[in-house]
């Protein structure tokens, strides 16, 4: 059952009964692949999302969180519409996207952001914000799995990320919708929608844009998406957008085999996918560039501790445990230690500053008398260093056992090496646990650990 103001608001659609029937059908189950992470894309992957390179169907969903891999970074479950944003921004930028500065605007829980990230890689730097503070903690959980070290995670307003003025090449609002696209994959998104909720949504969205349009540099590029159809939040406000600010189209070709839906409003290109026509949820998205013109990038004055740079003899420690030490600059804020590629390391001091930044670069963990205790993060962190700790490759069970927090058996425990032991799964690693003698400490973060499966 659909609300019935929504079955008369997609009426008006040339197949709304194709729609209707496709939103009451089963939803398609994708995953996103981590190249940082696999050398190649994996033989179950034969089946591609086409506008994403890392982007594959499954055949039928599998339960993710019963699958090592997912918990080390390998892929994240991502619906394949979504995924259409790395078509959009390689097509913006005509291929690879250099350094830039990406900033996700409402990342949680970070589909998108991890997509960003590998986007990005060790040059570029996203910074990822999320206005609820506990969605804010999963995204930084994601962040932390996908392990590439290049995000800084923000629980901000937007208006606060616009005090750093014309710092973004690219500004992505994946705004908070009435998720009329998700109505097959989340049937409580139906109870919820109602046209007053459209409209809040939408007046909301249009709230969002204007508080953040500021940290957008001239030239850069605006991707707004939303997951759902309803034009009021879709093209009305791209309408909106194009009359209000100064915006300047963006070309970009779709194949016209991927199903896509392809318009325009106010000159601004837009792109929809209908879940009938698309192997995907629906989504919609527009991109558009800020007009050039000539401006001073602006950063706000610090008003927070900035992050303390370690000295060379104070980074020794740490620059042992990561694979290209020469690439990273390493810090500090409060007892953690973190690492950051060098052409970010400046913009992760100065965004700490002004905003609050929960998480960024990689956790490398806490230096006690001169050693590290290394962090989860650094598990997961793609660039971990080999050595100076003993591996251990675990079968599934004994990996879901350490995601669950259960103590090992004799068994496992007879092969684990006295003292710190990477513990790793089909070679990727699934996190750190000390054996003191007869006993395994498990360095596993509660937020971490697989619950009630
Ligand atoms: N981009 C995410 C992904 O791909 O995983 C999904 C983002 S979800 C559609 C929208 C997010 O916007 C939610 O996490 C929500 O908490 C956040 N949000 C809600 N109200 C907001 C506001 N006023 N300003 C900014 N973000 C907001």
């Amino acid at each position: 059952m659909f609300p019935p103001e929504f079955e008369r608001s997609v009426s008006a659609e040339p197949d709304a009964a194709e729609l209707l029937a496709a939103l009451d059908g089963e939803a398609v189950t994708s995953v996103r692949y981590n190249p940082f992470k696999l050398a190649a894309m994996p033989a179950e992957a034969a089946d591609r999302v086409p506008w994403n390179r890392y982007g594959a169907y499954l055949g039928k969903r599998p339960v993710f969180t019963l699958d090592p891999a997912m918990h080390s970074g390998a892929y994240y479950v991502q619906e394949a519409s979504s995924q259409f944003v790395e078509f959009l921004l390689r097509s913006a930028f005509g291929g690879e996207l250099g350094r830039v500065r990406i900033l996700d605007l409402c990342a949680a829980p970070g589909g998108k952001a991890t997509l960003y990230s590998t986007l990005a890689g060790p040059e570029g730097l996203v910074v990822a914000n999320e206005v609820i503070r506990a969605r804010a903690g999963v995204l930084a959980d994601n962040v932390k799995r996908w392990g590439v070290g290049n995000v800084a995670v923000t629980c901000n307003e937007p208006r606060d990320l616009a005090a750093y003025r014309h710092w973004f090449d690219v500004l992505a609002v994946d705004a908070p919708c009435s998720g009329e696209g998700m109505f097959r994959k989340n049937r409580e998104a139906r109870v919820e929608w109602s046209p007053a909720h459209v409209e809040m949504c939408a007046a909301r969205q249009r709230k969002i844009l204007a508080e953040a349009w500021d940290a957008l540099r001239p030239g850069g590029v605006l991707i707004y998406s939303t997951c759902t159809f309803n034009r009021r939040e879709n093209e009305d406000n791209v309408a909106w957008l194009a009359e209000n600010f100064a915006v300047d189209p963006v070309d970009i070709e779709v194949p016209s085999e991927w199903g896509v839906e392809c318009g325009e409003v106010g000159g601004i290109a837009t792109f929809r996918f209908w879940p009938h026509r698309v192997r995907g949820e629906g989504f919609f998205a527009a991109v558009m560039s800020k007009a050039e013109g000539r401006v001073k990038l602006e950063t706000p004055r610090a008003r927070r501790e900035p992050l303390a740079e370690l000295n060379r003899p104070e980074s020794r420690p740490l620059a042992e445990w990561v694979a290209t030490p020469e690439a990273m600059k390493f810090a500090r804020a409060g007892d953690n230690c973190y690492g950051y590629y060098r052409p970010v390391c400046r913009d992760v001091a100065a965004l700490a500053g002004g905003l609050n930044v929960i998480y960024s670069g990689v956790c490398l963990g806490q230096v006690f008398g001169g050693k590290l205790r290394p962090d989860h993060a650094l598990a997961l962190f793609h660039g971990l260093a080999p050595g100076g700790y003993s591996v251990t490759e675990l079968t599934r069970e004994e990996a879901l056992d350490y995601l669950r927090k259960r103590e090992f058996g004799a068994e496992t425990l007879g092969r684990l090496a006295e003292g710190l032991n990477l513990l790793t799964r089909g070679g990727l690693p699934v996190g750190w646990t000390k054996r003191i003698g007869h006993r395994s400490n498990t360095m596993l973060p509660n937020s971490f650990r697989i619950v009630n499966l």
